[in-house]
């Protein structure tokens, strides 16, 4: 049987015929027309006044962190387990990533941990929804209320998700997305921010483009970076933003048909379908292995590899990266909820593109490989 990768794209909507338009007319780079319609058009989905978009979700992190003029002496709050691209945002801009520990539930940040972490230096909590549950935004919005500090979110997870009917990428001051390959709406590589604020956002946009000034083109009043996105970036993720729904509606499927198949799985967590505040997405579908098993993620994901499943381990903890302690920081930390996840979490084929019958194959591996 073929490989079964852990992420395939779908891209049979309008993304073949928008890309036609732009070679047709001739409009390739970012000055295109699609770059603003993906803008508005995300902007509007979502509820905030103003999206830009960049190069890569990462990017995205870099350019709202500079907007916000966060820097050296600052301090931003995040969670440990999250990908490496947070902190590089934090640390590029001078500034000092304080991390929480996960909840073993959702594998969210443990925001009960938050507020403990909170010095007279913390400029803002980075919220990362994390797979596929947002975060309990209210308790985020309630601590940053209280100690008047910013919230950035980073939804690059999550579109098409809510925390109690309110969109993911519209909370906190500044939001960001990515669209990568692996995400559900995506443009090949590309990212977006988000927010309301209009000087914020006329901040972002220069930041992204050299900071050229609309007046005097060729001189700087600041440094920026070329993040700017494409005409044919945009053209595919414009075709993606019309089949949002769907793409959720093929993720909450897969993650049902993942869940009943994996009922008589002893000792191995599951995602949480429900909490009081939003339904599961399934970004990835992910397991942790109990302490029932000898062997850790890595050697069941080798199992699995053998029999022609892909996976993808968790997150590794951002206090146990190397280039942290290299660079002097996160050290003495200690979070063990992350350090499990990432020792005994990792992830299913996942991706939009996945079949039934492939989902079914991946079961049957999973049962054989975890029995
Ligand atoms: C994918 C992802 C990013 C980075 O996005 P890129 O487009 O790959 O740079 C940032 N944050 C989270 C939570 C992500 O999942």
């Amino acid at each position: 049987m073929a490989f079964i990768p852990v992420n395939e794209p779908l891209l049979t909507g309008n993304e073949k015929s928008y890309l036609i338009e732009c070679i047709e007319t001739g409009w390739i780079s970012s000055e295109g027309p699609f770059v603003r319609r993906l803008e508005i058009d995300l902007a509007a989905r979502v509820g905030r006044q103003y999206g830009i978009a960049v190069s890569n979700g990462s990017a995205a992190l870099e350019v709202a962190v500079a907007a916000l003029g966060i820097g050296p002496g600052d301090e931003i709050i995040l969670p440990t387990f999250t990908i490496i691209s947070c902190a590089a945002a934090i640390i590029r801009a001078g500034a000092t990533p304080v991390v929480v520990d996960a909840d073993p539930y959702t594998w969210n940040m443990a925001v009960d941990s938050v507020e403990a972490k909170i010095t007279p230096r913390t400029r803002a909590i980075m919220v990362v929804h994390t797979y596929g549950l947002p975060v309990e935004m209210d308790k985020i919005q309630a601590i940053a209320d209280r100690h008047s500090i910013a919230i950035i979110e980073d939804a690059a997870e999550m579109h098409g998700q809510n925390y109690r009917g309110k969109p993911c990428g519209s909370f906190g001051i500044i939001s960001t997305l990515s669209f990568y390959a692996n995400k559900h709406i995506t443009t090949g590589e590309g990212g977006m921010i988000l927010t309301d604020d209009p000087s914020l956002a006329e901040r972002c946009r220069l930041l992204r483009n050299l900071c050229f000034q609309p007046e005097r083109r060729f001189i700087h009043e600041e440094l920026g970076w070329n993040f700017r996105m494409s005409n044919l970036q945009a053209a595919v993720g414009v075709a993606q933003l019309e089949q949002l729904d769907d793409f959720v509606r093929r993720k909450r499927r897969m993650g049902q048909r993942y869940t009943e198949g994996f009922s008589s799985l002893v000792d191995v967590q599951l995602p949480v379908a429900y909490t009081d505040y939003a339904e599961n997405i399934y970004w990835v579908y992910g397991l942790v292995l109990g302490d029932r098993y000898t062997f850790d993620a890595q050697v069941a994901m080798q199992k699995l590899r053998e029999k022609g499943i892909g996976t993808r381990p968790f997150f590794w903890c951002l206090h146990e990266q190397p280039v942290m302690h290299k660079l002097g920081l996160l050290t003495d930390v200690s979070c063990p909820v992350a350090e499990r996840l990432a020792r005994r979490g990792f992830y299913l084929p996942s991706g939009l593109g996945l079949t039934e019958s492939a989902i079914d194959q991946v079961i049957t591996a999973v049962c054989e490989v975890l029995s």
